[in-house]
């Protein structure tokens, strides 16, 4: 039986996959920042305050979901924007802030110290050999449900229960379980983090192994990177404050194409991320209104939407990457993972403009007003952007936005095509069926959303 380490190893990451990048630690103030074991506590200190205060605001404030700090500070300020942005402009870099990843770090400290359940055994669902790193995508999944189906995200009393369920997770898996094992196989986001970091322009990094054991023991090269599967826990920099740290510019995406080790589990996160965001948006809730669904009591209906939906997608694609691999003749595993990961920007993109920047468009100053106000610090933003302009984003999301996510996901599906074909035949061939389910889905969700 090997150990946790020598199977870990197995996603141990390519330091020559890394683009071009400034050495940001010849600055004496960021080598301080990134390098000083006690400033991410500190950071952590004001986060995990910052948390448990929202949950608190949540509990104790006004039902109003808009004037409500918890509300506000979770799913205003914090998921979308800030959380949201950071995933896709600079990869894992949420972590270093995460309250929850400190009170891991922290708890584990008095747990049993186990050896999570790795993922040398592999689970056959559609012929897709599937790792306990899929757990990820069932807890993102599990953890999105309850926002909107449910009404976590506009009932401020909901909230707590929803914080602290998740954080008796938290806990719970590290007071049994060592090295940040609810940060590398429960956490609800760690999969989506995987995913997005991918796609990121940014990624900060060292340029070498340090010889610093890895804290969660992911990987056999030890160098920090908010690329990859590392929970930026700074353990590689604060331990080699020597070592430089660099800021590096890559593709969006090409990382899909480079990835030395390639995991199924993170096609299948992409897939998802896919279909609780454009597709649920408009599939969900036809099938609500089905004599079927519809006739089930309380949440249970909405939630069978929700699982129509992404079971929907997945068999849509599963479906479609089996004609495009067999027309081709590519391998159906591979070709699962790697066009799996090219379907992210049609999710990704459609969350960023609708929740991130149409949000901030239309209420993104009463947002900052509420929250800065609930620290105490006095704000008057106007409440959002002119009627118009909001208009016009709306319009430009339908018509061009969502276009762009196809685009971007459409060059990395035809790079794949052309790195898993010999000839632009057998490309066109792996890739014209993908390539049709992208415009058809997103033609249907423009539509759908024009037609509101
Ligand atoms: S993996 Fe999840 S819980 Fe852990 S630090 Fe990152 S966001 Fe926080
Ligand atoms: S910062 Fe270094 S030690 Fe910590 S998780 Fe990342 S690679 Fe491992």
């Amino acid at each position: 039986m090997p150990t946790e380490e020598q199977r870990s190893n197995q996603t141990a990451p390519d330091q020559q996959d890394s683009g071009a990048g400034i050495t940001i630690t010849n600055n004496r103030v960021i080598r301080f920042l990134l390098t000083n074991k006690n400033v991410q506590h500190a950071v952590n200190l004001i986060t995990v305050a910052i948390f448990f205060y929202a949950i608190y605001r949540a509990a104790v404030g006004p039902t109003d979901s808009a004037t409500n700090f918890g509300n506000v500070a979770f799913f205003g300020f914090w998921w979308a924007p800030v959380m949201l942005l950071s995933l896709l402009f600079v990869g894992r870099i949420w972590c270093y802030f995460c309250p929850m990843g400190a009170i891991v770090r922290f708890t584990q400290r008095f747990g049993l110290q186990r050896h999570f359940p790795m993922y040398t055994r592999k689970w056959f669902v559609l012929g897709i050999p599937l790792s306990v790193l899929s757990l990820t995508a069932l807890s993102f999944a599990m953890a999105r449900w309850p926002m909107y189906k449910v009404g976590v995200a506009y009932s401020p009393r909901l909230i707590p229960v929803y914080w602290l369920t998740i954080l008796g997770v938290a806990v719970g898996v590290s007071l049994v379980y060592q090295r940040q094992a609810f940060c590398r196989y429960v956490c609800p986001a760690t999969g989506v983090m995987s995913v997005t970091s991918k796609f990121s322009p940014l990624e900060i990094a060292q340029n070498t192994e340090t010889g610093v054991q890895c804290a969660t023991l992911e990987y056999k090269s030890d160098f920090l990177s908010t690329d990859r599967r590392c929970t930026a826990c700074m353990k590689c920099t604060t331990e080699q404050p020597d070592e430089d740290v660099e800021l590096r510019f890559r593709w969006p995406g090409a990382k899909v194409l480079t990835e030395r080790i390639p995991l199924v589990d993170e096609a299948l996160v992409a897939l998802i991320i896919w279909a609780v965001f454009p597709i649920d948006h408009v599939l969900g809730g036809p099938v609500e209104e089905t004599t079927l669904v519809g006739s089930l009591p309380g949440f249970l209906a909405p939630t069978a939407a929700y699982a129509v939906s992404i079971i929907a997608t997945i068999l849509a694609f599963t479906a479609v990457n089996r004609l495009a691999s067999s027309w081709s003749g590519i391998d159906w595993t591979t070709s699962f993972t790697k066009f799996g990961l090219a379907y992210a920007p049609l999710g990704l993109m459609f969350t960023l403009g609708s929740h991130a920047i149409g949000g901030l468009l239309e209420s993104g100053g009463q947002t900052l007003n509420v929250f800065a106000r609930g620290l105490g610090i006095p704000l008057s933003l106007p409440a959002g952007a002119s009627p118009a302009i909001v208009s016009a984003w709306n319009d430009f999301f339908v018509t061009g936005w969502l276009w762009l996510a196809v685009l971007w996901s459409a060059v990395i599906a035809w790079q794949i095509a052309r790195t898993m074909t010999d000839t632009k035949k057998l490309a066109v061939k792996a890739f014209a069926p993908h390539f049709a389910l992208m415009v058809g889905s997103t033609y249907v969700v423009a539509t759908v959303l024009a037609s509101h």
